[in-house]
């Protein structure tokens, strides 16, 4: 509370503004430097709270802020702090029966494994900010005992869509960003990671136990009520993979029975308001219908869209900038990179004056962005690298030639798709 109110004072003082991002911590505040290691700004605008009468000054923030070029004025608004404390504690693995495949690892949250985990996932059309206010809809719901029978709601929720867009690693950041927001009801949070693969080990007749002794375990830690725990189902496709082989009869009847008791364990975890399942797959047809119907939001997660493609390449830059691993910038400053809607002005805009190189390397990071198209998130985070990797000469490397092997090494990764 003390930090919260410090920073809160801190940030009244202060004419600035700021986009989303890092805020420098004041050196002339002596309780601030002892003991706040960072401060960020995120969500803006979206969550403040509405009240009626306020309505009408709050649709007028919003259009400043857009027209600002989401610049954010302080004087205008309130800010909600969320104060934290990363655990480093890491996974806490528990091996299965056999003593070789993890049936699942567990996480004290907020971790700092996860930590910008959130900010890195680029998506378009608040696919991250739906499902953040979904998740706190129905852990109001179930906080304020709305009755179930009169409005129903799972706090379950199903990522589907290709392999290495990000599925996963959502789940865990919106997990965490969780943790972080409902820190004041839950001080204690946990995330569960079950993988599907090894609850269908070759060892039959051991699944079913498996999956008994996980959800025992799951149900010790929801009995504890200021403990908010979320359940991560990976490649729920794997469940109804199993069902359906063991009604083919290819695959013995101990994995429908496996299925069976994960989608009962499931509806058993129902009646605790303090769980939310987070579940994803690769493939939306293969998915057990029984399953699909349980949950409450079903979102597609695609390959990234131009602009997503732009801002993962741009912040992949920012870090090789960041870390000098690209420099020898000359005659122009190019340690910030403009984002996709202001690059989009700048391009348009002949009035806007940009030195020559500035421009030329610009429109280089939007051909690389548009040369990707096809590929994936996770294959867009490890193109800077590869192309680093192809560099003749990767000491000081000059932003131009970098960005061209980018495309090079894009147009050569899309040809092997
Ligand atoms: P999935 O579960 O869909 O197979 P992962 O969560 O394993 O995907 O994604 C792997 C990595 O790919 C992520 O950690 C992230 O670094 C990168 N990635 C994927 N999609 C995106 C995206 N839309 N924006 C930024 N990074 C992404």
């Amino acid at each position: 509370d003390d930090v919260r109110l410090a920073v809160e004072r801190m940030l009244e003082k202060r004419s600035l503004s700021y986009v989303d991002g890092p805020i420098p911590i004041p050196i002339d505040d002596p309780f601030l430097v002892e003991n706040v290691q960072r401060i960020c700004v995120c969500d803006t605008v979206k969550w403040f709270p509405i009240h009626d009468s306020e309505m009408y000054e709050f649709v007028g923030i919003v259009d400043e802020w857009v027209k600002n070029h989401d610049i954010l004025l302080f004087w205008q608004v309130k800010p909600v702090v969320q104060v934290f404390q990363l655990s480093e504690e890491g996974p806490c693995e528990e091996l299965s029966g056999d003593g070789q495949l993890s049936s699942f690892n567990e996480w004290i949250l907020p971790a700092k494994e996860f930590d910008g985990m959130w900010e890195s996932l680029i998506y378009e059309s608040g696919l991250k900010q739906r499902l953040l206010h979904y998740a706190a809809s129905a852990l109001m719901f179930a906080e304020k005992g709305v009755n179930p029978f009169l409005v129903s709601w799972n706090r379950i929720v199903l990522l589907h869509g290709p392999p290495g867009t990000g599925k996963t690693s959502l789940c865990k950041a919106l997990a965490q960003k969780l943790s972080i927001r409902f820190s004041s009801r839950y001080p204690q949070c946990q995330l569960v990671e079950v993988n599907a693969h090894s609850l269908f080990s070759k060892w039959f007749s051991e699944s079913g136990k498996l999956v008994a002794k996980l959800f025992q375990k799951i149900q010790e830690m929801v009995e504890e009520e200021n403990n908010l725990v979320f359940v991560l189902i990976d490649e729920v496709e794997s469940l109804a993979a199993a069902r359906k082989a063991a009604l083919s009869g290819s695959e013995p009847s101990d994995s429908i029975r496996v299925v069976n008791a994960l989608l009962t364990q499931m509806d058993k975890l129902k009646s605790s308001p303090n769980v939310i399942i987070l579940t994803t797959s690769n493939i939306t047809a293969a998915i057990d219908i029984a399953f699909v119907d349980r949950a409450d939001i079903k979102a597609y997660v695609g390959p990234p869209t131009l602009q997503a493609r732009y801002e993962i390449l741009r912040s992949c830059l920012q870090e090789l900038i960041r870390t000098g691993i690209i420099s020898n910038f000359q005659d122009c400053d190019q340690s910030m990179l403009p984002n996709f809607s202001i690059l989009k002005e700048k391009l348009s805009n002949p009035d806007i004056q940009e030195a020559d190189r500035s421009q030329h390397f610009y429109k280089q990071l939007l051909e690389a962005a548009e040369a990707c198209e096809g590929l994936s998130g996770r294959s867009l985070r490890k193109l800077p690298f590869l192309a680093h990797a192809a560099l003749a000469n990767p000491y000081g490397c000059d932003p131009s030639k970098f960005l061209l092997t980018v495309i090079d090494t894009a147009r050569k990764e899309r040809s092997e798709l």
